[in-house]
């Protein structure tokens, strides 16, 4: 038997395995492992029948959807690339992620094909635009009417398949190229990390344009575990089918664990079969990583990755965060998957910074992708000569090799020659009295270069006094890492996956 060397491998090794059981539920749909594959090989038919050829990129732009899956096995299959993206852009976005990508065909989902309609002519690149799902499902007809794609062909490990966008947290996304290689290195580094297996049951709820969506239902894919793929987040129907299907393994970001929370005891009980809860992504507060402690006993396992990787390349594991003689682990990040090196990096220099100081973290192995899309620049100042993606996190390893995220490089704020990192001050601005959220960021100011400068969301009901606050600051941190300012806000800025937007802020 040759080695699997796609992940479309995998797929075809379970329908020969286990042709009759079924490998994803949809909604009310199911599909057994053997339609699966012939979907899937349909799909790379229907692909080829649009001229989508090896190395050409076609997008799909819906929520989550078992097409979109099948669409990224099809790429696998033949070489081409899926670009799944953000069914959330506005137009303009839109428009600019389409064409970035040179996407020919364009596979939308019925709800988002009026936008797309809308700016058609604005994507010379686009020849196609095949519906999805209502009432004449174009994408079906496809599949009924192409030819599966049978022949095996010679792939190059170092082919991209698929290309998912990052979440643009500190600037436009930008749309890393995954291989072949760099999935199949993340799939071996997270199926047993996580313990998927062949009976593991594994939801997928979290957008498959972001890595954390696609990659963490490719990996279950690859294990031969069951998918129950979720369209779109709704706290209580995602806990009913969390229970009603005894799903295994689940991963969220922490602002859906606190959504699910949100919905009292039956958080609790719905989750009860899980063996996995896996939550990462972004920062997880202290005061919610306590109260998921307290609310679950589901084993956790944090994550901590980005799109550029792949997926995940950290894990802390769940005796780990019940560790009552070193609860001072719950803020780690964990340690490197195997097949990762982690290195802490002083940015200027490239040089380690020595064990426990704060530095930027460098990772480097096979799981890393191969640049950005069109973007030579940024991956010449991402990608090291020998190979180390610079992940743009600032933090320290401990003695014991645990990473602790501080923050992003690009929010530190330097202010009258200072170096501050937002993270800190907004730790003890949360401990405030009606303090709900904070965002801290350095304001263009002539005096100091940047001033550190705090916007304030309020408890339901609260209101803040901002003298009090900036006392309270001083109480507890250096001067002149205090915020110079104060302002009380509705809401902070957000994407998709709940990353607050900084650079929105900065920009006023
Ligand atoms: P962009 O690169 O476009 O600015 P982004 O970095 O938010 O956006 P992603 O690739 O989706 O795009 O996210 C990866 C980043 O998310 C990491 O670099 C890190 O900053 C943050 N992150 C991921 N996991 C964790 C975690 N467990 N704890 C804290 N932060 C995390
Ligand atoms: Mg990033």
């Amino acid at each position: 038997v040759a080695e699997d060397s796609r992940i479309y491998d995998f797929i075809a090794r379970w329908a020969a395995e286990k042709p009759d059981e079924e490998a994803i539920a949809f909604g009310e749909r199911r599909v057994t492992w053997a339609q699966l594959d012939d979907r899937v090989r349909r799909a790379a038919g229907a692909l080829r029948a649009s001229g989508v050829g090896p190395g050409e990129r076609f997008a799909v732009v819906d929520k989550n959807h078992l097409a979109c899956l099948e669409l990224t096995l099809a790429a696998s299959l033949i070489g081409a690339v899926n670009t799944v993206v953000n069914f959330r852009l506005a137009a303009e976005e839109l428009v600019h992620v389409l064409n970035d990508s040179t996407a020919r065909v364009v596979v939308v989902g019925s709800e988002f094909a009026g936008i797309v309609d809308e700016v058609r002519d604005r994507l010379p690149h686009l020849r196609e635009v095949i519906l999805l799902g209502g009432e004449d499902d174009e994408y079906e007809e496809r599949l009924a009417a192409a030819d599966a794609v049978t022949e095996a062909r010679e792939s190059d490990p170092d082919e991209c398949f698929l290309q998912l966008y990052t979440s643009g947290t500190t600037g436009w996304p930008k749309g890393a190229m995954l291989t072949q290689r760099s999935m199949m290195a993340h799939t071996r580094a997270l199926t047993p990390a996580y313990r998927m297996d062949a009976d593991s049951i594994n939801v997928v709820a979290m957008p498959l344009f972001h890595v954390g969506g696609t990659s963490w239902a490719l990996g279950g894919l690859s294990a031969g575990a069951r998918t129950v793929l979720v369209r779109e987040i709704v706290p209580g129907p995602l806990l009913d089918l969390i229970e009603n299907t005894r799903a295994t393994h689940a991963f969220f970001v922490p602002a859906v664990i606190h959504a699910l929370l949100e919905e009292g005891e039956r958080a609790r009980t719905a989750t009860a079969s899980l063996d996995v809860l896996g939550y990462g992504g972004s920062p997880m507060p202290a005061p919610l990583m306590e109260r998921v402690l307290r609310s679950v006993p589901t084993p956790l396992y944090s994550v901590y990755g980005m799109t550029e990787m792949s997926g995940v390349f950290c894990v802390l594991g769940p005796e780990e965060h019940r560790d009552e003689q070193r609860t001072h682990l719950r803020a780690s990040a964990g340690r490197p998957l195997p097949g990762n090196e982690v290195r802490v990096v002083e940015p200027a220099t490239g040089d380690d910074v020595e064990r426990g100081e704060l530095g930027e973290f460098w990772v480097r192995s096979q799981q890393r992708m191969s640049g950005y899309w069109n973007l030579p620049e940024a991956t010449a100042e991402t990608i090291t000569p020998d190979g180390w993606l610079r992940t743009g996190d600032a933090g320290r390893e401990d003695d014991d090799g645990y990473l602790y995220i501080e923050d992003r490089v690009k929010d530190m704020i330097i202010t009258g020659g200072e170096n501050v990192y937002p993270a800190e001050v907004e730790r003890v601005v949360l401990e405030f009295p009606g303090v709900a959220e904070v965002a801290v960021i350095g304001a263009p100011d002539e005096k100091w270069g940047e001033a550190v400068t705090a916007y304030v969301v309020c408890e339901q009901g609260e209101s803040v006094d901002d003298q009090a606050l900036l006392d309270f600051t001083r109480s507890r941190l250096a001067h002149y890492k205090c915020p110079k300012s104060v302002s009380t806000v509705a809401a902070l800025p957000r994407n998709a996956t709940g990353k607050i937007l900084k650079r929105l802020l900065r920009s006023g």
